[in-house]
């Protein structure tokens, strides 16, 4: 198991930075693992994950992630966080979250190679899902990258609407009480060596 102590940057957190992604060394039928946040990582509740304790990390959800990290797929986070605009939610609140929710990982074995934010009111901008913005930044960080071995993976329309927009395929899941967990055989079977 690869352990990687990254030291992230509240820039990163915020989901600002466009750095490159380096490519995976494994050669997989999918490489590049899009992840919703709320629904798909961590349990959903009413307004907004402000505090880190109200961070609920769904049962399972960094085994997948640790599993995928294992393969060798890049894995990076894309949620849209409107209460960054509204006010409900400030940057300073997200970047707390967020180190929490990289430290549980890391706690438990796992990683994330990214973070894109949308942090826009709804009609803003061209990156809150369902428009395409958060995953063509992504892909755009990784040059490697190719659609066709791309999975967008999440819990709402708005996700599914995004990947469609962006030409990727996408994983749904069924039920936001349970999470990424559910489809953790599809998505281990779509990460497996050519
Ligand atoms: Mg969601
Ligand atoms: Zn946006």
């Amino acid at each position: 198991m690869t352990l990687i102590h990254h030291a992230w940057t509240d820039e990163e957190l915020l989901g600002r930075s466009r750095e490159p992604i380096a490519a995976p060394v494994a050669l997989l039928r999918t490489n590049f693992v899009l992840l919703d946040r709320d629904g798909t990582l961590n349990r959903l509740r009413p307004g907004y994950v402000s505090d880190p304790d109200d961070l609920d990390v769904l049962p399972g959800a960094v085994d997948v992630v640790r599993q995928l990290n294992e393969c060798g797929a890049k894995v990076v986070v894309v949620t849209n966080q409107r209460g960054i605009a509204t006010g409900a939610l400030s940057e300073h609140q997200l970047v707390a979250v967020h180190r929490r929710l990289v430290a549980e990982f890391a706690a438990g074995g796992a990683h994330f190679d990214g973070f894109h934010v949308c942090p826009h009111e709804e009609g803003t901008c061209d990156c809150r899902k369902p428009l395409p913005g958060l995953i063509v930044q992504a892909l755009s960080r990784a040059k490697w990258a190719e659609a066709s071995r791309t999975v967008m993976v999440g819990d709402s329309d708005r996700d599914r609407g995004a990947a469609r927009a962006a030409g990727v395929p996408f994983l749904g899941l069924d039920d936001p009480k349970v999470g990424l967990v559910q489809k953790v055989q599809k998505l281990l079977a779509l990460c497996t060596h050519e």
